[in-house]
């Protein structure tokens, strides 16, 4: 590996946010890779910053004028970042070290785009509320990908910079970073692998909102899609619409003849749900 550069976003961290940066520290200078650490304060209102300012060690940071959130913060600090590949982590303690250098290793070895920390151990402490709410979106997205997604949005990741300058433009400001990165490089066939990982529990609280943010990743889930593989979308629904009208022609037929209009609605809107999902197509292999 040529390089390595760390993006540790953080807002409000100050319980953690040290041994953060400590522990990367120790860990990569042990793996004797040229390597930076960017730490991004995303407008914290607690010590976080100050905390940063003093550490030591190979730390560049950024620090945000207002609160940008997780992907937001994330973008900056990849932008600064001077290697190949980039691996990002959290500020709040839920990902240990230890994994990282394996996670490297597989990186490097065989040339992916991609390596995620999936927190799929068997202890791995992900709270009951987000579990639910997760499952519902990772088997849409699993469905919609076609691809099999241990962990959607896993904040320990390794990537390529040039794949992630390449979506740069559909990667949002919030949460939704990881989900949507994900999403980007399953649909276009971009190399992804997951290695098993610990997730512990946080220091401080997180600051995500599990109903909000659950149906807007719902909402994200499907953009995503629509915008790499829309017909993955429009299809389905067109063939249902068809299927239905076909079963009111046939009750039609057989049983008594009523339904015209519901008949040629139906068949009319699968048509024109199927010519829009084309069109999408279209739009979309063109641009690319
Ligand atoms: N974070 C940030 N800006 C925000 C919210 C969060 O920089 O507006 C940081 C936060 O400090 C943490 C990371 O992004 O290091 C992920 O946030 P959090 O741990 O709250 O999310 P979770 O891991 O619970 O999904
Ligand atoms: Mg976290």
């Amino acid at each position: 590996m040529k390089g390595l550069s760390i993006v540790v976003p953080c807002y409000n961290e100050e319980k953690s946010v040290v041994k953060t940066i400590e522990d990367l520290t120790s860990t990569i200078s042990k793996l004797r890779i040229n390597f930076e650490i960017i730490a991004v304060d995303d407008h914290s209102s607690d010590k976080s910053l100050e905390l940063l300012q003093d550490c030591k060690g190979p730390l560049s940071i950024i620090s945000n004028d207002i609160q940008l959130g997780y992907g937001g913060a994330l973008k900056r600090g990849i932008a600064k970042a001077k290697h190949d590949a980039v691996l990002i982590i959290d500020a709040d303690g839920t990902y240990s070290c230890d994994s990282i250098p394996q996670l490297i290793q597989t990186f490097e070895k065989e040339g992916l785009d991609m390596v995620v920390g999936s927190r799929t151990k068997k202890d791995s402490q992900i709270s009951r509320s987000r579990k639910f709410g997760k499952w519902f979106i990772v088997k849409l997205a699993t469905y919609l990908s076609g691809r099999h997604i241990p962990d959607l949005n896993s904040g320990l990741r390794i990537m390529k910079k040039e794949v992630i300058d390449k979506f740069i433009h559909i990667l949002p400001n919030g949460f939704s970073f990881t989900t949507t990165i994900t999403l980007a490089m399953l649909t276009n066939n971009h190399f992804v692998k997951y290695i098993p990982i610990d997730y512990l529990k946080r220091t401080g609280r997180s600051k995500i909102r599990p109903f909000k943010d659950t149906s807007n990743f719902f909402l994200l889930v499907a953009r995503t899609i629509m915008y790499f593989d829309p017909l993955k979308i429009f299809l389905p629904l067109s063939a249902v619409l068809f299927f239905v009208g076909l079963i009111l022609i046939l009750i039609r037929i057989f049983v008594r003849p009523m339904l015209i209009s519901t008949t040629i609605i139906t068949f009319v809107a699968g048509f024109m749900i199927l010519s829009l999902g084309l069109l999408a197509d279209l739009i979309d292999k063109r641009t690319k």
